[in-house]
């Protein structure tokens, strides 16, 4: 039996322009298999999605993807987003959008383990799509105690909301990309200011 590559060595290959240090990069990799801008979702359709969330530990290679589940998954990467949201100085997430989330956290049980060194770890129990979903709010809960979750943000154009981590020196970043949106934005604040003249 080959083990599978770690979670940094599933990520380290694709092209995020900031990406997320660690584990958190799972969860901006969850948030961003949406598109906005182009609609382009690699979670849309079962068949294109199985061996994207295998790839990302997401399901397990011998399981089938229910369409329940990839619904519950989809439904989890919009609370995230809308958790990414509030960390952009947006609003705080609805009930509504974390509803999923509370679903996966309500549902599924996490396991204490401790190392030979005497490290201790949370763990799913389990392997099933919950299981993993609950892993995913586990390294939620890491980040937001070593502060680096508040550095996973939305980006503010509202047509994007790409998720990236702000490396900025003061943590005021805003925008995905600058040039394609922060650029876009101001360009067209621009004009309305000059248009109400
Ligand atoms: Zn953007």
């Amino acid at each position: 039996m080959t083990v599978p590559p770690g979670p940094a060595a599933q990520w380290l290959d694709d092209e995020e322009t900031k990406p997320a240090p660690g584990a958190l990069r799972q969860v901006q990799a969850l948030i961003n298999t949406l598109d906005r801008e182009s609609g382009d979702d690699l979670l849309a359709d079962p068949a294109d999605a199985a061996p994207w969330l295998i790839a990302n530990n997401l399901l397990d290679p011998d399981d089938d993807l229910a369409a329940e589940d990839l619904h519950t998954i989809v439904g989890v990467r919009e609370a995230l987003r809308a958790m990414t949201i509030r960390n952009t100085g947006g609003p705080a997430p609805s009930a509504q959008a974390l509803a999923p989330l509370r679903q996966v956290a309500a549902a599924s049980r996490a396991r204490a383990e401790l190392t030979d060194e005497g490290t201790v770890s949370l763990g799913p129990d389990g392997t099933s799509v919950q299981a993993r979903l609950l892993e995913v709010l586990l390294v939620v809960k890491d980040a937001q105690l070593d502060g680096s979750w508040k550095l996973l943000k939305s980006c503010a154009n509202d047509e994007c909301q790409w998720a990236f981590y702000d490396r900025s020196r003061n943590h005021g970043g805003t925008w995905c990309v600058m040039a394609s949106c922060g650029n876009k934005l101001k360009n067209r604040d621009f004009r309305a200011r000059k248009r109400g003249k």
